[in-house]
């Protein structure tokens, strides 16, 4: 008799992620011959550095393809270490060192290992919302609870001190932040950050500091939480090579930890993946100790996303135009399409599903984010791809709208 599938308890909550099926369903339309722009990709479209590429080939050359330390190579480790210790604020005792570093398979590794470590059933976890759409899982697998805390749209939907005690319960455990934002493409203000900061201290909360977007900013460089606080025992900063140097399929992350939680997130990684690939690991140190090379690259893949990001935001000055939060890092416009007609209480699957069916765009809706009445446009991808796809984005909204051309 076959063996009927029954998910296991661990998985119940489990959703599929959201940005996946529309890129699985762009893929469809595309294999039917249909050309789709497809603006719903959360990966930069730059090619690895020359320079990082080179060094991971020559580490393969040199014999580096075995097992390393399950917490990762030390000079890596050391090299994060020293890069986190130019942003540390606090006194010199705590200054980050290798010991408090843990390299995983990506960022969402490091991210899982930590909730997985610090949070269980009963616990609950405070998300800013809209946010990352594996936040939520992320904190559900660890069987703790994910509650969603809505900032002001008009403030780039950055959350306050009482927004945040409005929402805590003394099951509370931790905080989830994420400066510059995915999906909303906004950077945190520094004082917003601090005094988030030193409420959780205040009240024993975990902070997860998801800095994975920190060096794309276009404005005022994007603070680290290492910056903001002098006291770092409940601070876990994560951050990866995927962004800032174009090496998503790399697969490198880490976190700093105070060196407790980084020895349980080791041990439980021990047990899981192991370290994280030993190439990419050689690949990773190259991008964190050339710094010539590194700062050059990224200097050039900002400046793209910048060009992109100020043509397409005239485009939404137009009359008529969605109302959309300002994007000052990252590469994402986060657009209110809550107005449009028969939109119901997921406007933005709706207004993401005209787009792609009858305009050839893919983007993602706002429900993957906790927003369902917003749709995620990326500007990872060519300029006039952006172009055409916001084009076609304003001019459908206002159709929509019946705003008169
Ligand atoms: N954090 C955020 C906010 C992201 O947007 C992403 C990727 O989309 C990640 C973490 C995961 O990055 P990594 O490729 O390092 O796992």
């Amino acid at each position: 008799m076959p063996v009927e599938f029954v998910p296991s308890p661990n998985i119940v909550q489990l959703r599929p992620s959201a940005t996946i099926a529309v890129s699985t369903r762009a893929k469809a339309l595309k294999a039917q011959g249909r050309e789709i722009i497809d603006l719903g990709v959360g990966e930069p479209d730059f090619d690895t550095p020359e320079f990082v590429k080179v060094a991971a080939a020559k580490a393969v050359a040199a014999g580096h393809t075995k097992y390393t330390a399950t917490e990762g190579i030390l000079p890596l480790r050391e090299a994060i270490a020293k890069n986190a210790g130019t942003l540390w604020a606090g006194d010199a005792a705590q200054t980050p060192v290798a010991a408090d570093v843990v390299v995983s398979n990506g960022s969402k590794q490091t991210l899982f290992n930590a909730c997985f470590c610090l949070f269980g059933a009963g616990d609950e976890v405070l998300i800013p919302t809209p946010a990352w759409t594996s936040y939520v899982e992320i904190v559900a697998l660890a069987r703790a609870t994910p509650v969603a805390v809505v900032g002001d749209p008009a403030n780039g939907f950055q959350v306050t001190v009482a927004d945040l005690l409005a929402a805590a319960t003394p099951r509370t455990r931790g905080i989830i932040l994420n400066s510059p934002s995915n999906p909303t493409g906004a950077t945190w203000n520094a004082h917003v950050l601090t005094q988030i900061l030193d409420l959780a201290r205040s009240k024993g909360w975990w902070v997860l500091s998801d800095e994975i977007y920190r060096r794309i900013s276009y404005e005022v460089p994007a603070a680290s939480s290492l910056e903001l606080t002098t006291d770092r025992s409940n601070l876990i900063v994560i951050d990866g090579v995927a962004k800032s140097y174009a090496m998503t399929g790399w697969r490198i992350g880490w976190a700093i930890a105070p060196r407790a939680v980084a020895k349980a997130m080791n041990d439980l990684q021990s047990h899981t993946t192991s370290n994280a690939a030993t190439p990419s690991q050689y690949a990773a140190l190259a991008a964190l100790t050339d710094h010539a090379a590194a700062e050059e690259s990224i200097g050039t893949m900002v400046a793209a996303f910048r060009a992109r990001r100020d043509a397409a935001m005239t485009l939404l000055t137009e009359e008529g135009a969605p109302p959309y939060v300002h994007p000052s890092g990252a590469f994402y416009f986060f657009i209110d399409v809550s107005a449009i007609p028969n939109g119901g209480d997921d406007a933005g699957t709706v207004f993401a599903a005209h787009m792609l069916e009858d305009h050839g765009v893919a983007i993602v809706p706002g429900a993957a984010f906790g927003s369902p009445g917003w749709v995620r446009l990326s500007y990872a991808a060519a300029e006039a791809d952006v172009l055409e796809g916001m084009r076609r984005l304003v001019s459908a909204y206002r159709a929509m709208m019946s705003v008169p051309a």
